[in-house]
Order: structure tokens, then C-alpha cells, then sequence
């Protein structure tokens, strides 16, 4: 059995909630609030945990299963795939001391900026505009449940060290002389091979950290504001869920070279506006992970049945932005969202030609 820390009112002892785009907590009942710095104050100053430097063997080293509720004394379980963040039994907001101290623990969070009370209208408001969805499908969306997670991420920094092949187009008009001997112009439209050599520095990359949640769906979510990233504190989880990593840094190194290698073929769309259709044709980059960073990011879930079949809507619990697995225009849905990290070093030397 291990220690737990609970949020609660100092007034009237009932659970005290993190306020999404506040620096506050405020008690459920008295109203009373507590601000942010005055609990980080009474937290250690525990070190942060090295996730660049991890060995796997330490991924299988597990806290307690067991702890104790500081406020009813009830047994609470821990999960592998959950922190523990209220007791179920007196519903006073705890944190397992091991889970989110040393160790495990992440590294940096962006709190909630969206209350939970606005979900339902922005979302309402988003299906709206949809004009093929069937209305009962409205309906029933606006009937589940808003549940706040903070989903698991890896933000990598990393360095891209290669030599790319682009594809690019480019219109040119022409002029020919047409069967009356007369002057014309006409479209053509010229392919070229871009041969790219580059130095590339890429800052927090995110990836998704658990299976649980659809990576397409996380990967659509984003862009998150890293302005509002944070050194991570259990007191954002009160009010939440919030989920752990099951899947380590070195199971999302395939998906992360491939969003490195979508960034880069962004970089060079942006760069290269003279060009259209850039596309990468061959590509020899070395990928070299510098820093790994275990970041909880805010996005609320909705998950409902509709007809038959399973549906869920995210929405981004710091921007707002809406995504959404839906019964018309499902092409549309899950739009792949690039260009979301910062490029921050490009060096390349550029060499074009015909084809
Ligand atoms: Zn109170
Ligand atoms: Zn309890």
C-alpha cells in the first residue's frame, strides 16, 4: 500500500477541480479556489525522468497496484492503462504519489484550456455545418457522454540528416503557331526532379503514446500550442482522466520517421513555391532522436452508438478543434494536419532538372 495526495477543499472538504484556461482550482460546493502555484509550491522538487536515456528493462518496473484514499480510506486499484485521478468510492480528486513522481512519471503537460461545459455547444455547433449528416445523428451525439482525458504523447526532438528526391510541377505557357499561321498561347506543364540535401532540426514532434486512441484521429487533433506546455503536475489531472503510455518510444519509430519524412516533403511545399504537386519520390534520411519528452495533452472524447456502429468525436481540449469519425463525408473527416512542428534548421543545397 503507498501513499496518495488528495485535492480537496481546505474550507468544506470536497473535491477540488483544475478550471481549464485558469490558473485556478475551485472547490464544486463552497466556491472556494486555490491557485495553481500555491500546491505546486508544496511539491518536491522530484527530477524529471530521463526518457531519452531509458532502458526498456526499466518500462517493465511497475508502481503498486494498491493505494489508499487519504479522504474515506477506501482501497483504490491503479490500472495499467490509467492513472489514478479521484477515488470512486468518496469522489475526492487523488493522485498515486509513484505514478506521477520519478520513475514513470510524464515530463510536461498542456493543461485544459476548454471547460467541459462548452464541449457540447462548439460541438453541436461543428455538426451544424455539416449539411449531409442525418439530424438524428445530431441527436444522438448531443446524448453522450463528455468525458476530459489527457492523452499520453511523445515529443521528440530530432535531427534529419539526408539526401530527398522531389517530384514538383511547374506551368509554363508556350507560344505556337496554330494550322492558320496565327500566334497562340498554351498551358504546359514541365516535371522536374529535385534533388535536396539537408540538415534538418526538428522540435517536439508529437506522437501518440497509447493504442487506445486512433493515431490518425490524435494526428488530425493537432496542432497544439506549446506555449501552454508545462512541467507536469498532478494537480491538472483533477477533474480528468488521464491515460498512460502503452507504447514506448522505440514502438513509434516507424510512425515517427514517417511524420518526420510528411514534415520535411511540408517544409519544401512551403519553400518551394514555384513547384505544385511535391511529392517525395526517393528518400535517404538518417533519423537521429535527440531528446524524448512524456507529455499528457488535453482532448476530450465522445463515444456513442449510432445505428449499428461505434462513433466518436474528439475535440482538442486546448484549441477547441473538432475532429470526428462521421456517417456522411467520412473521406473528409480525418484530415492529415501537417506542417504542425517547427522546422527550426533547414540547410540544403538544391540542385533541379528536367525530366
Ligand atoms: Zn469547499
Ligand atoms: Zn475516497
Amino acid at each position: 500500500m503507498s501513499d496518495v495526495k488528495h485535492y480537496k477543499c481546505t474550507s468544506c472538504g470536497a473535491p477540488i477541480n483544475f478550471v481549464p484556461g485558469t490558473d485556478t482550482l475551485v472547490c464544486e460546493y463552497c466556491g472556494a479556489s486555490v491557485p495553481v502555484s500555491d500546491l505546486l509550491k508544496e511539491e518536491k522538487n522530484a527530477k524529471s525522468f530521463d526518457w531519452t536515456a531509458y532502458a526498456p528493462e526499466e518500462l517493465t518496473a511497475t508502481p503498486d497496484k494498491e493505494y489508499v484514499c487519504a479522504s474515506c480510506g477506501a482501497t483504490l486499484q491503479s490500472f495499467d492503462s490509467q492513472f489514478v485521478t479521484y477515488c470512486p468510492y468518496c469522489g475526492n480528486n487523488v493522485s498515486a504519489l509513484e505514478e506521477t513522481k520519478g520513475g514513470m512519471s510524464p515530463n510536461l503537460i498542456i493543461p485544459f484550456n476548454i471547460k467541459k461545459e462548452e464541449v457540447k455547444p462548439k460541438i453541436r455547433e461543428y455538426l451544424k455545418t455539416k449539411k449531409l449528416l442525418p439530424k438524428s445523428f445530431l441527436k444522438v451525439a448531443m446524448n453522450a457522454d463528455v468525458k476530459g482525458v489527457y492523452v499520453p504523447f511523445w515529443l521528440f526532438d530530432c535531427e534529419a540528416e539526408g539526401e530527398i528526391s522531389l517530384h514538383g510541377e511547374r506551368s509554363v505557357s508556350e507560344s505556337f503557331t496554330n494550322d492558320k499561321g496565327e500566334t497562340e498561347t498554351r498551358e504546359k506543364t514541365l516535371h522536374y526532379r529535385l534533388e535536396r540535401e539537408g540538415h534538418f532540426e526538428l522540435n517536439k514532434l508529437p506522437v501518440d503514446a497509447s493504442t487506445h486512441f486512433d493515431n490518425k484521429a490524435m494526428d488530425a487533433l493537432e496542432p497544439f500550442n506549446y506555449s501552454q506546455l508545462t512541467d507536469f503536475s498532478d494537480v491538472y489531472f483533477t477533474g480528468y482522466l488521464a491515460e498512460k503510455f502503452n507504447s514506448t518510444p522505440d514502438d513509434e519509430m516507424q510512425r515517427t520517421k514517417r511524420k518526420i519524412q510528411e514534415g520535411i516533403t511540408d517544409f519544401f511545399r512551403e519553400t518551394e513555391r514555384k513547384y505544385s504537386n511535391i511529392r517525395i519520390i526517393e528518400d535517404n534520411t538518417d533519423v537521429k532522436i535527440d531528446n524524448i519528452k512524456y507529455a499528457m495533452l488535453p482532448v476530450y472524447t465522445l463515444n456513442f452508438n449510432y445505428g449499428d456502429s461505434k462513433r466518436q468525436l474528439f475535440m482538442n481540449g486546448q484549441s477547441g478543434k473538432i475532429i470526428g469519425d462521421l456517417p456522411v463525408k467520412k473521406a473528409k473527416a480525418f484530415t492529415w494536419f501537417l506542417g504542425t512542428f517547427t522546422v527550426v534548421l533547414a540547410i540544403c543545397s538544391l540542385v533541379s532538372f528536367l525530366i
